[in-house]
């Protein structure tokens, strides 16, 4: 399975060329569910596909490389995946999660709370005084989100790792909006990684799977483990599409990425837009750390229109390329509006206290022509112009 080398290496070549019944090059697909014992109490390595299986253990190595990990399990989905990790906290233990994180993981997080699982502090992890007042308290894990989903906040994971394992407690970092190709938190002191491989790493928007990377061998371990126990575990399928998806990460990010610096750009020479979020911009307050931490800005911003909801309507509603849906990270552009979509599952009081207001965009911006998405956004600027003036 080894390729060494390069993580572009890894990302296009890791298990190419390793069959040995028939030398396929691209590495075949076992959907079995079961497979047959050589003898009494003799399997050859694979015995239900729950539990393991090839085609998801070549995913797990070639992301759990990607990220410098000791082992990765492949889940059902990105949520699986974050409450994967959260099985290595015990009751009554304290979370500390980031106050504008993605929506589904906030639910995940009150939810588990409210049946008495753990309880959680959602702090604003930029903020040193917050979080050193939530570290006090003794949590045993720490997850961040950077940038964070919408809003691309920037944290520093290396502080933070540090002040939180001083603490003794794990730091898990949802890695979804940049992907190993642009920043990989094992190497800053995180203990997991999460993705959702439904956004870039599958990259094509046809798969739901998401994965836990573990920095050490024990919480591999402990993660195979659990995830076996709870059947969270991905399908044999979803990881063939997912391995085919990764093996083209680095040139689609790259590419989708030199679009976004434009449209960033763009936007934020404009009169309608009151606000761009985007780590590339000079203007974004953590844009010297994200230059350091990460090696590239990402393909994801977000922006706030002058107008509030009646211009978000009719922006979206003149799209041609953009298509208004949830999801990001593939070769399509998307354009979402987390007040009602992504994040409506906080609640209006839990979002205005993390800055999302309704007149918020997201974009996720793909490999379309740069010239073709800024007509695009210019024709619905326009329709924006169109309505507030009639309004
Ligand atoms: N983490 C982040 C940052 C996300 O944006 C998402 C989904 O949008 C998830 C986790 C959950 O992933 P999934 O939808 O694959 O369950």
């Amino acid at each position: 399975m080894t390729k060494p080398g390069d993580p572009r290496t890894i990302a296009a070549a890791n298990g190419i060329a390793s069959d040995d019944t028939f030398g396929a090059v691209t590495p075949p697909i076992y959907l079995s569910s079961t497979f047959a014992f050589s003898g009494f109490e003799k399997h050859r390595g694979y015995e239900y596909s729950r539990t393991a299986n090839p085609g998801r253990d070549l995913l797990a190595d070639t992301l759990s490389k990607l990220e410098g990990g000791a082992g990765a399990v492949v889940t059902s989905s990105g949520m699986a995946a974050v409450d994967l990790v959260l099985s290595v906290v015990s009751k009554d233990s304290l979370i500390v999660a980031p106050y504008d994180c993605y929506g589904g993981t906030y639910r995940l997080l009150c939810a588990r709370r409210d049946r008495g699982h753990f309880d959680v502090a959602f702090v604003d992890q930029s903020d040193p005084d917050a979080l050193a007042s939530a570290l006090a308290r003794n949590p045993s894990l720490v997850l961040i989100e950077t940038p964070s989903n919408p809003l691309m906040r920037v944290v520093d994971i290396r502080a933070i790792a540090g002040q939180t394992r001083a603490v003794g407690a794990k730091v898990a970092v949802d890695n979804t909006f940049l992907s190993p190709a642009l920043q990989r938190p094992i190497g800053l002191g995180a203990d997991f990684v999460i993705h959702s491989t439904t956004k870039y790493l599958n990259g094509h928007s046809d798969v739901v799977g998401g994965a836990a990377v573990c920095a050490t061998d024990d919480d591999a371990e402990r993660l195979r483990a659990w995830a076996n126990i709870t059947g969270v575990t991905g399908s044999p399928f979803d990881a063939y599409l997912t391995l085919r998806g990764v093996r083209t990460l680095f040139p689609r990010i790259e590419r989708q990425q030199a679009n976004a610096a434009a449209i960033a750009s763009f936007l934020e020479n404009n009169d309608a837009v009151s606000a761009v979020h985007y780590p590339g911009l000079p203007s974004h307050p953590s844009h010297a750390l994200a230059r350091d931490q990460q090696d590239g800005f990402g393909a994801m911003l977000s922006f706030d229109l002058a107008g509030g909801v009646e211009a978000v309507r009719a922006f979206v509603e003149a799209f041609e390329i953009f298509t208004l849906a949830e999801s990001l990270g593939g070769v399509e552009s998307l354009v979402a509006h987390p007040a009602t979509m992504t994040h409506a599952g906080m609640g209006a009081e839990a979002r205005l206290a993390a800055g999302i207001g309704d007149g918020l965009l997201r974009l996720s911006v793909g490999l379309e022509a740069e010239a073709d998405l800024l007509a695009d956004l210019e024709q619905g600027l326009a329709a924006v112009r169109r309505a507030t003036q009639t309004a």
